[in-house]
């Protein structure tokens, strides 16, 4: 699957917002968007322009697709399973993007960072339900139990990452984690109240829509 492999702290400055690209790194002084908030380039430092409502639409759609770090070929697949969903089209996209597995993986504490968590999905570290899981975007389901192979390696590299992020990263309320045995429960589906990112989605759906 094709991935965005330049500097993310540049997306953040691009955005004009903390995206939290690179795990507890980002919950630090050393966090590049809280030394220089500027966006990118040699005239960043330049007023911005008043943005146009087209321009508005297409930050959002931008900023989006980089907190959850998806290209635009599947972001516009999420878009139309979204609208094909019942409900309001903005609101089914946010949560169809939150329970992407490599999203839980690192809510849940298992990675230090989203690009992280997409790997270890991708090594086939992940197991939901007890069977190997190695696909990033796969949707997880109420009561599924998220866990790692059963393999001493990979175990304490979790345990690891658990003990790391377990200060910086607050479980959301849909999630339940157990830290021990390296599992993490869907308690319910998220609701858009349970998506703090400061995301219009109704900005995005009218650019699709045009
Ligand atoms: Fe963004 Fe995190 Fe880099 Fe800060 S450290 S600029 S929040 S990716």
């Amino acid at each position: 699957m094709a991935k965005y492999t330049g500097p993310v702290c540049k997306l953040c400055r691009r955005e004009g917002e903390k995206l939290f690209l690179k795990g507890t790194r980002c919950y630090t002084p050393k966090c590049a968007f809280e030394r220089r908030d500027t966006p990118p380039g040699m005239h960043g430092r330049a007023r911005r322009m008043k943005q146009s409502e087209y321009g508005l639409q297409l930050r959002e759609k931008q900023k989006l697709k980089r907190m959850y770090g998806v290209l635009e070929k599947q972001f516009r697949l999420f878009f139309d399973r979204a609208n094909r969903k019942k409900g309001l089209t903005g609101e089914n996209l946010l949560v169809l993007l939150e329970t992407r597995l490599d999203n839980v993986v690192f809510k849940a504490g298992f990675a230090r960072s989203l690009a992280m968590a997409r790997q270890t999905v991708n090594h086939s570290l992940i197991t939901v339900n007890g069977k190997k899981v190695d696909i990033a975007s796969f949707i997880v389901s109420e009561g599924d139990v998220i866990s790692c192979r059963d393999n001493d390696k990979t175990k304490k590299n979790v345990k690891d990452c658990l003990g790391e992020t377990g200060d910086a990263l607050v479980t959301p309320d849909w999630l339940q984690v157990n830290k021990e045995d390296v599992k993490a429960t869907v308690l319910r589906i998220p609701q858009r109240s349970d998506i703090t990112s400061a995301v219009d989605e109704s900005l995005i759906v009218e650019l699709y829509s045009k």
